[in-house]
């Protein structure tokens, strides 16, 4: 699942095709940044593959970096990574798949339930008793239990814990402020899960895993840590909080596979946007949108080739990008790096997103299927 997905990869010749290469030291690093930041247990989160970048790779990594835990948004997520060897223990919150008591109990995952509804799906099917985390709608009103029904909440699974369907061992909830690294932002969920973890000890459960931060909360409001944090974007170099500088944890190459000069006042690409205003090189890299290149990119947008930026002109096709080299020309089969770890000259998935208009997350995780995935 880490893997090379072999649809049509373009034979380009003899030189590597457009490659995505996980960079696990990157991940380990960033595992060690928030490590230094909390007490807290951490969770490693590889929902969407890893943020794009290989859900088994960035969770062994992470693992061996320290991580307590790992978190998915399913359960057919989680079970690939049980299947890949990973031992510690996994939680998943959405369940879009279904609620399988049964491969929860098999491959011993934790399940986050968000309401009555879920709760009573699960205790349908539950033959043994499965490792439950009661979820708390602390502001998002996307998931969670709202704060109303939180007793009718702990009142049913207190009923499926006696019969041994279910034992609540976490509670959990979502900051929807943090990134603005305020901790004043976060006091309302805060004191809501305190609430909440209070209600869960008077009905008689054990003190619950408590966690509510994500990689915000983890790196700017230690108010919000409890017993463990949930680490996402941050394991791959992305701090939605802004206060901390993490480690890219993938770059993206591609090797050019035409070139040619054009003379002043030539168009570029469909609909001729951009119009070269003098004598140059242009070169063609084979991604496009349909490889994860956003169309909206500004005219700031560029790449590094051979340790100089140059930037894309022109629209970006479905499979291509052009490149205005000026007066270098190089070889077909040059390797150009679309973004990297931030050494100061390559561009960063930062940078991209900033060209695009959007986060860094949306960089990540649209890189597409026929671009070759690698591993450092
Ligand atoms: C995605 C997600 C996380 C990880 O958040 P980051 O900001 O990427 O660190 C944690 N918890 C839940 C419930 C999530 O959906």
């Amino acid at each position: 699942m880490t893997g090379a997905v072999a649809l049509s990869c373009p034979d380009l010749g003899d030189f590597p095709p457009p490659t995505l290469e996980t960079l696990p030291d990157a991940v380990a690093r960033n595992v060690a940044i928030a490590r230094a930041r909390t007490r807290a247990r951490i969770m490693a989160v590889v929902k969407a593959d890893g943020y794009g970048h290989g859900a088994c790779t960035v969770a062994q990594a992470a693992v061996a970096a320290g991580a307590e835990w790992l978190g998915t948004t399913d359960i057919a997520e989680a079970s690939e990574l049980r299947a890949a060897g990973l031992t510690v223990p996994i939680l998943t919150w959405l369940n879009t798949s279904g609620l399988d008591a049964e491969a929860a109990t098999a491959d011993q995952i934790d399940i986050a339930i968000g309401s009555v509804d879920e709760l009573e799906a699960l205790l349908k099917h539950a033959s043994s008793s499965v490792r439950v985390h009661l979820n708390l709608d602390t502001g998002m009103a996307r998931e969670g239990c709202p704060m109303p029904e939180w007793d009718a909440l702990i009142a049913r699974a207190r009923q499926g814990q006696r019969r041994g369907k279910i034992r609540v061992v976490g509670l959990m909830g979502h900051l929807p402020l943090a990134d603005q690294a305020q901790p004043e932002a976060n006091e309302a969920a805060v004191v809501q899960i305190r609430q909440a973890r209070r209600a869960i000890m008077a009905a008689g459960f054990g003190a619950p895993l408590t966690h509510l931060a994500t990689t915000s909360g983890t790196l700017s409001d230690p108010a919000t840590h409890f017993g463990m944090v949930r680490l996402g974007a941050g394991l791959v170099g992305i701090d939605p909080s802004e206060t901390t500088e993490l480690h890219g944890a993938s770059r993206l190459t591609a090797p050019i596979v035409h070139s040619a000069t054009a003379k002043a006042g030539t168009p570029v690409g469909y609909g001729g946007t951009y119009v070269t205003d003098t004598y140059t090189s242009l070169s063609v890299l084979p991604l496009g949108y349909a490889d994860g290149i956003p169309r909206e990119i500004s005219s700031a947008a560029s790449v590094e080739i051979r340790g100089r930026r140059y930037p894309v002109v022109g629209r970006v096709s479905m499979d291509q990008i052009v490149i205005d080299t000026g007066a270098e020309s190089f070889p077909h089969g040059t390797t150009a790096t679309v973004f990297g770890p931030q050494d100061g000259l390559t561009p960063t998935i930062n940078e991209w997103a900033r060209w695009a208009g959007t986060i860094p997350h949306t960089i990540v995780t649209g890189i597409g299927r026929r671009v070759r995935r690698t591993i450092a």
